[in-house]
Formats: structure tokens, C-alpha cells, sequence
């Protein structure tokens, strides 16, 4: 069976990240969406359980796709799956030189873990968790930017970030 596992801070999900797990669950067996808790982007907007929350909802139409969490190593994460692939998105040249650079650290730690990319749909080349916490923020719309489903969670969440 093919695994791929698209990780990511899901800070929160967006369509962009949605877009790249729809067309990695036609291209694999199994995809396992692991949300990362990672020390290198601290103050996140929403906790591990709200993001788990948000994710899993937003991939409930797709029977092969199945969430899961992790704070450690990616690479580490791996290794409880046998030949599973990493799967990401790329969205611009800035988002290639991050991944080259981590490919390449994830391969000293876990050196069989392959890494593929799929390049973002150009409709969602613009989108990053960053826009949409500052467009929520500032209480624009959120439509076609994130799931239907989690926009009264993040309408919610920023205007607790508001009322600070
Ligand atoms: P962000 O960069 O939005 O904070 P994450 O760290 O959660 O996102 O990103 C997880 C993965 O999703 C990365 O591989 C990233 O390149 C990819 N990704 C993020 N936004 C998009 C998008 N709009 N289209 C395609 N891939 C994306």
C-alpha cells in the first residue's frame, strides 16, 4: 500500500493545503495529514487541538485521508511507516529553497524517506495560513480562502486576537 504523509502547521488549513491533499489522496493508497507543532513558528493562532479539529473536518470527504499530530521530527515521524512518501506543495521559488534545504536535513536523519512536491494550483499560488489570519484579522471574508466548515472557528478565534 502507498503512504504519503503531507504535514504541515495548518495554522490555520487553508484551500491551498486542501487542494494539494485532495490530489495526493488520487495519487496514493493513503495519506496521512500530520499536523506539525514545531518550535520554529511560535505564537500560533490556534492550539494543536483546534488545528487537529479544523483539519479533520475539512478532509471528512475523503475515505483515504486520515489526520494525525506530531512535535517532533518529521523525519523521525516517518519512520513508524514503511516506504512512506512526504508529499508537499510548492508555491513559489522562497517555498523551494525552505523545502531543498529540509529535504536534505530530513535525508541525513531518515536517509530511505523521499520527498515529492506537487506545484500549487494557480488558483492558491497567493494563499498562506499568514494571509488568511491577517485577513480574518481584519474581519474580511474568508470565502475561498478556507474550508466553508472551520470560517466560524477562525471568525471566532480572531475576535478573541481583536478584543486583546
Ligand atoms: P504555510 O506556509 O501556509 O504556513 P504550512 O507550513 O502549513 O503552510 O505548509 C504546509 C505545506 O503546504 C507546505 O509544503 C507548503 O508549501 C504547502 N502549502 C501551503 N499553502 C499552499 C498553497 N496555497 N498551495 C499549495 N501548497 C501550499
Amino acid at each position: 500500500m502507498s503512504i504519503a504523509i503531507c504535514p504541515g502547521s495548518f495554522d490555520p488549513i487553508t484551500l491551498g493545503h486542501l487542494n494539494i491533499i485532495r490530489r495526493t489522496s488520487k495519487i496514493f493508497d493513503r495519506v496521512v495529514v500530520c499536523v506539525m507543532n514545531n518550535a520554529n513558528k511560535p505564537n500560533p493562532m490556534f492550539t494543536v487541538e483546534e488545528k487537529l479539529d479544523m483539519v479533520i473536518r475539512a478532509v471528512e470527504r475523503y475515505p483515504n485521508v486520515t489526520v494525525d499530530c506530531s512535535s517532533g521530527l518529521l523525519a523521525e515521524y516517518a519512520k513508524q511507516y514503511e516506504g512512506a512518501v512526504i508529499v508537499k506543495g510548492l508555491r513559489a521559488a522562497s517555498d523551494f529553497e525552505y523545502e531543498f534545504q529540509m529535504n536534505l536535513i530530513n535525508k541525513k536523519i531518515n536517509p530511505a524517506l523521499e520527498t515529492m512536491f506537487l506545484t500549487a494550483s494557480e488558483k492558491y499560488t497567493f494563499l498562506s495560513s499568514s494571509i488568511v489570519r491577517e485577513m480574518a484579522y481584519y474581519g474580511a471574508d474568508l470565502t475561498g480562502l478556507v474550508p466553508n466548515e472551520i470560517i466560524p472557528d477562525i471568525q471566532r478565534k480572531a475576535e478573541i486576537w481583536r478584543s486583546k
